[in-house]
C-alpha cells in the first residue's frame, strides 16, 4: 500500500510499505477514506518530537471503512463506516473505566511507557502515528492501517455524513469542545482564544454553543483572523497594538472570563522562546500561554488545548497565583466526547468542515505539509481523500 512516511526534520515522503494485518484479536484493518494534517504532525516535520524513526507512517487524523476485524472484536462489523479516535485506549483499564481516556494504562508498549514514566512520571495513551514515545503506532495518512482495541477506538458515522463534516471528530473538535467545557461557561461570559488555527476556530464555535457571549480571536494571519470574524468572533490582530490593552478594553476592563490557548509550543512571536529553545534551554515556547495568564481575569481559567511536550522557561506562576487563575491543561478524552459530538453534528448544530480549506491526494500529502508548515495560500486545514 502507498502510506506518507516520516523521513527526517522536513522530509515526508509517499513510500509503498507492506499492508497492515491483524496482530492481536481486538484490532480491526481500516481501509482509509479521508485524512488530514493536524498542526502537531507539523512539530514532528519540524523535528521537534524525539522518538521517531525512518520510515515511521504518519497522521493521526482518519476515517474509513472496516475491511477486517480481530476475533475479539464484537462491535464492528466489516463494511462499517467509521472515525477513528487518535489516541488509543484500551476500555477496560483503571483510566479508560473513569472516561479518563488519555490516561489508558494498557495502549503503550512497555518500552513507550518506560520512556514516558521517566519523562512525565506516569505513561498516558498511545497515539496514532506520533513517534516511539507514544506507542510507535503506524498512522492513517495511508490506505490501510491496523487499529487496536478497535471495538472502542471506532466510531460508527451514519451515511448522510460526509466524510469532512465527521473527520475533524477524531482529534480536533473533541479538543476544542474539551478545552471550551473546561472553561466552565457561564451565559453572558466573554472567551479569548489565543491562535485561530483549526482548534482555535472550533474551540470559537464550541463556545458559542456553551453560550459565551462573547468570543475574542487572537492572531496575526489576515486569512484566519477573517474565518473567525466570519464565525462572529471579534478579532484582534496581534501585530498590530497592544493584545493585553486590546483584551482588556474589549473586557469592561476586567480581562476575559476565560482563555484558551489553541495555540501550543509552537508560538511565533518570541525571540526569547526562539534563543531558549535553540540552546536547548527550554523544548516548547509558551508565549500564547503567557499572555493568555496576564490577560485572564482574576477568579478566570485559562483552558490549554495547543500541546506541550516538555518544559518552558518564564512560566508566571506568580500571575496565575495571585490572580485566582483555575488552569485546565491537558490531553483530549477523545473517546468520551466523539459520540455526544456526533449526535450534535448529526442534529446540525455544529458543522465543523469550515476550517478545512485545501483538499488533497494521498500523493500531495508531502507537498501539503510543507505548504502548511509554511502557512501559505491560507492553508488552516489539509484534508486528503484517499479512496
Ligand atoms: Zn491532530
Ligand atoms: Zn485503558
Amino acid at each position: 500500500m502507498k502510506a506518507v512516511c516520516w523521513h527526517g526534520k522536513g522530509d515526508v515522503r509517499v513510500d509503498t510499505v507492506p499492508d497492515p494485518s491483524i496482530i492481536n484479536p481486538h484490532d480491526a484493518i481500516v481501509r482509509v477514506t479521508s485524512t488530514s494534517i493536524c498542526g502537531s504532525d507539523l512539530h514532528i516535520y519540524n523535528g521537534w518530537v524525539p522518538g521517531m524513526r525512518r520510515g515511521d507512517i504518519l497522521g493521526h487524523e482518519f476515517m474509513g471503512e472496516i475491511v477486517a476485524v480481530g476475533r475479539s472484536c464484537d462491535q464492528l462489523s466489516v463494511g462499517d463506516r467509521v472515525i477513528v479516535m487518535c489516541a488509543i485506549a484500551c476500555g477496560r483499564c483503571w483510566f479508560c473505566k473513569r472516561e479518563h481516556y488519555a490516561g489508558c494504562d494498557n495502549s503503550n508498549p512497555a518500552r513507550s511507557q518506560a520512556i514516558l514514566e521517566l519523562a512525565y512520571g506516569h505513561a498516558g495513551a498511545a497515539v496514532f502515528g506520533h513517534s516511539h514515545l507514544f506507542g510507535g503506532y503506524s498512522g492513517g495518512q495511508a490506505e490501510y492501517v491496523r487499529v487496536p482495541f478497535a471495538d472502542i477506538g471506532c466510531v460508527r458515522v451514519p451515511p448522510e455524513l460526509s466524510d469532512e463534516q465527521v473527520l475533524l471528530l477524531t482529534d480536533i473538535l473533541p479538543t476544542a469542545f474539551q478545552a471550551a467545557e473546561s472553561c466552565a461557561i457561564d451565559r453572558g461570559d466573554a472567551i479569548a482564544v489565543f491562535g485561530a488555527g483549526a482548534v482555535g476556530q472550533l474551540a470559537i464555535r464550541c463556545a458559542q454553543l456553551q453560550g459565551a457571549d462573547k468570543v475574542i480571536a487572537i492572531d496575526s494571519v489576515p486569512e484566519r483572523l477573517r474565518m473567525a470574524a466570519e464565525q462572529g468572533a471579534i478579532v484582534v490582530d496581534e501585530t498590530h497594538g497592544d493584545v493585553l490593552a486590546r483584551l482588556a478594553e474589549l473586557t469592561g476592563g476586567r480581562g476575559p472570563d476565560a482563555c484558551i490557548d489553541a495555540v501550543g509550543r509552537e508560538a511565533h512571536g518570541s525571540g526569547y522562546d526562539t534563543m531558549k529553545q535553540t540552546l536547548r534551554m527550554e523544548t516548547d515556547r509558551p508565549s500564547a500561554l503567557r499572555k493568555a495568564i496576564f490577560a485572564c481575569r482574576k477568579g478566570g481559567t485559562v483552558a490549554v488545548a495547543g500541546a506541550y511536550f516538555g518544559f518552558i522557561d518564564k512560566f508566571p506562576i506568580g500571575a496565575a497565583f495571585m490572580k485566582g487563575l483555575r488552569l485546565c491543561v491537558g490531553q483530549t478524552h477523545f473517546h468520551r466526547y466523539a459520540r455526544p459530538l456526533l449526535q450534535r453534528v448529526h442534529a446540525r448544530e455544529l458543522d465543523p468542515s469550515f476550517v478545512i480549506t485545501h483538499r488533497v491526494t494521498l500523493d500531495d500529502l508531502p507537498a501539503a505539509y510543507a505548504m502548511f508548515d509554511a502557512r501559505r495560500d491560507g492553508c488552516v486545514k489539509v484534508v486528503a481523500k484517499i479512496s
